[in-house]
């Protein structure tokens, strides 16, 4: 009976290791090349050859490089475990009767079965609308540091960070380790709550220690607390950015801005498994238990809170799904890095204030052309989509639905399969009937 984990970030690589140690057979499925999640995409190596014919072998050998040792000492730990097997590049795009998963792969549809299913699906972007955020040059700060460790050439191109939360930080210094120019980093919060949040990394000094170095290392481009995006422009590509503090708006000119408003738990898929979620996170309780038999979470689907989170509940989680021990001093770093979390939230918790930046004529929905003007007069999600076709082209609402959740109070919407566009054949593969055609 297989332990399935997806997603092999921090939290679905500490669950396999811990699942693992004692013999059960554990695969671990997620949509990237690599494993390493967000923090550590692209730098954890793939398994070689990059795509083997038979995609659910273990990793071989890694290529590798400077990033955090945790995650190569869980790879390397994994690596020898024939019991332990990886499906890369391979989607979980549905939820079928009888505990199956239907799963987009390189090599075709898949059927699997778990018998304990531990979900590790991460978070993506918060992306607020502003005036002139489609255009190109405008990326998430996530995003764009995702696209630089995909190879995004960004060599003295000039790149400014807005929005709120450290990830603005972890970017620009990913982006200048790439050669960018980083010529000013706007950050929402106040010079108060920066200065409450750093006492609070008192508390914890491997991250108050990381922010130290961030900071050095951007040291001598401008920083600014209390500042907002007004508008992005350009014509056919961004030109410059007006940022706003007080009563003062300014121009910069740049060709990449870089807007960050903080993550959003990744939760359809525990949706659709019955999973109850709580403050738009999967809710689980301290061995990570979902309220659905047989089903654990852990990491950012569970609530925001960094790589030490990932790696705690992780770990808890595959002990918990096979049937092993878990120690005080787990729950310990559990709670720990849970505190973190809470941290972050108390101090960069994107303010309503935020919410005037989409004016009326801003798209929200950037895939239909549905602007903030046309959704105002609806009422609920629903309606909205139903009459303007807001979250009905590609991106399925994973933009727009966050977005509307934030400017008008709007409940996520259900979660509906296929939880990501997928193909006819993938489709095809699901035999008609009960369950069949969830
Ligand atoms: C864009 C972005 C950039 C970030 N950069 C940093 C950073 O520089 N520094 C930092 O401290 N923190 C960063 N974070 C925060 C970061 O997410 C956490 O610190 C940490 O990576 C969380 O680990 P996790 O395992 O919970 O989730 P993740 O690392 O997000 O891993 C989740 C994995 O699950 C996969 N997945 C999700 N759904 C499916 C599915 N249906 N089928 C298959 N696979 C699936 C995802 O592709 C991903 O690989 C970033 C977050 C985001 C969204």
């Amino acid at each position: 009976m297989t332990i399935v984990i997806i997603g092999a970030g921090p939290a679905g690589l500490a669950a396999a290791e811990a699942a693992s140690a004692h013999g059960a057979p554990v695969l671990v499925i997620d949509d990237n090349p690599a494993p390493g999640g967000q923090i550590w995409r692209a730098a954890l190596g793939a398994p070689t050859p990059a795509r083997a014919p038979d995609a659910t072998r273990a990793p071989q050998r890694l290529r590798s490089v400077r990033v955090d040792q945790r995650g190569h000492a869980l790879l390397a730990a994994l690596r020898d475990r024939h019991h332990v097997s990886f499906l890369f590049e391979a989607r979980s795009v549905a939820v079928l009767a009888g505990q199956v998963l239907l799963v987009d792969t390189p090599n075709g549809p898949q059927h699997i079965t778990w018998s304990q299913l531990i979900l590790c699906t991460g978070a993506r972007e918060l992306l607020i609308p502003f005036p002139g955020w489609t255009l190109p040059g405008v990326t998430g700060a996530g995003g764009l540091q995702a696209l630089v460790k995909g190879g995004l050439p960004l060599t003295n191109q000039r790149v400014v960070f807005a929005g709120t939360g450290p990830l603005l930080l972890a970017s620009a210094a990913t982006a200048h380790a790439a050669g960018a120019q980083v010529i000013h980093i706007a950050e929402h919060a106040s010079r108060r709550q920066l200065a409450s949040f750093a006492a609070g990394l008192l508390r914890h000094p491997a991250k108050l220690r990381q922010a130290a170095h961030l900071l050095h290392t951007l040291r001598g481009t401008r920083h600014t607390a209390a500042t907002r995006i007004v508008e992005a422009r350009g014509d056919s590509r961004l030109r410059s950015v007006t940022l706003q503090r007080g009563g003062t708006t300014w121009d910069i000119e740049c060709d990449y801005l870089a807007a960050g408003f903080g993550l959003v738990p990744e939760t359809t898929l525990a949706r659709l498994l019955g999973c109850q979620t709580k403050d738009g996170a999967i809710a689980v309780d301290h061995h990570q238990c979902t309220t659905q038999a047989n089903i654990f979470a852990a990491g950012e689907c569970t609530g925001i809170g960094g790589v030490d989170k990932s790696l705690a509940e992780g770990r808890i989680a595959g002990l918990q799904a096979a049937g092993r021990k878990i120690t005080p001093a787990d729950q310990q770093a559990r709670t720990h890095a849970c505190s973190f979390g809470k941290l972050l939230s108390r101090s960069f918790a994107p303010s309503a204030a935020l919410q005037s930046m989409c004016r009326p004529d801003t798209l929200v929905c950037r895939c239909e052309d549905v602007t903030r003007a046309q959704i105002e007069g609806h009422a609920t999600w629903r309606d909205a989509k139903l009459q303007m076709r807001l979250g009905m082209g590609p991106c399925q609402g994973r933009v727009c639905a966050s977005a509307c959740e934030f400017l008008f109070g709007w409940d996520a919407p259900d979660a509906r399969q296929p939880v990501f566009p997928t193909t006819a054949a993938t489709l095809a593969s699901v035999p008609a009937g009960p369950g069949g055609d969830s």
